[in-house]
């Protein structure tokens, strides 16, 4: 798998290291297990997804990008099964993710316990509201897409911070762009990107 996202033109040593140190089938069903290493996303239960490898590496290596060593404190939206949040656990020196259904949220932390992963805190809770109490983050990096980002987030990055989240192109929910912003001295600097298929931001909790 890091062989192929290598070619694929993941450049990042960082992110690929941290890719090839999580086993991904340990956050797939068992019947789901063969294709754990292939480029796809894969149903996780409630109706989500865990993201292909591929897009999880382009995301962390845009949230890496003019970082010189690791990131600091991180905040993930859509915790899902847990397994970006434990290839962030490589990146960062703390993760925050949050996830707004109960299911997945206890799924993450049954798969993440035999991982033993200390600096990952999972949080059960409407990830559209930030995280105030970690903030500021070095990195806020979202895998469910919305309107657009939600004020709480650029509120809480840091000064030389950067989030990466897809959000709705041209006002359609069909069509998204993955958009980086970068919270400078002068303000917000936002980029957007290539086209992305991520499950809906929805906000509360169920
Ligand atoms: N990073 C995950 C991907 C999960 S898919 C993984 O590695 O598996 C995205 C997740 O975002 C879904 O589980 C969905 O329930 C969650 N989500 C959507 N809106 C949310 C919100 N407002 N707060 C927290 N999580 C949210």
């Amino acid at each position: 798998m890091v062989n192929k996202l290598a070619a694929q033109g993941i450049a990042d040593t960082r992110v690929l290291q941290a890719m090839g140190a999580v086993e991904r089938h340990r956050f797939v069903d068992s019947a789901l297990v063969n294709q754990a290493y292939e480029d796809t996303s894969l149903p996780i239960g409630l109706g989500q997804t865990i993201s292909k490898p591929n897009v999880v590496a382009r995301m962390l290596e845009l949230l890496m990008q003019g970082c010189e060593k690791k990131l600091g404190r991180v905040l993930e939206i859509g915790t899902g099964c847990g397994y970006q949040a434990a290839v962030l656990s490589q990146l960062a020196s703390e993760v925050y993710s949050i996830e707004r259904l109960r299911g997945l949220h206890e799924k993450a932390r049954e798969n993440l316990r035999q991982l033993r992963l200390p600096n990952v805190h999972l949080l059960l809770g409407d990830g559209m509201l930030g995280y105030p109490r970690g903030a500021p983050y070095a990195a806020i990096v979202s895998a469910a897409g919305g309107e657009a980002v939600p004020a709480a987030w650029t509120e809480q990055l840091a000064v030389g911070g950067r989030l990466v989240a897809p959000v709705h192109a041209q006002g359609k929910a069909s069509q998204q762009a993955l958009v980086v912003i970068e919270r400078t001295q002068e303000g917000l600097r936002q980029t957007v990107l290539e086209a992305v298929h991520f499950v809906p931001l929805k906000s509360g909790i169920a």
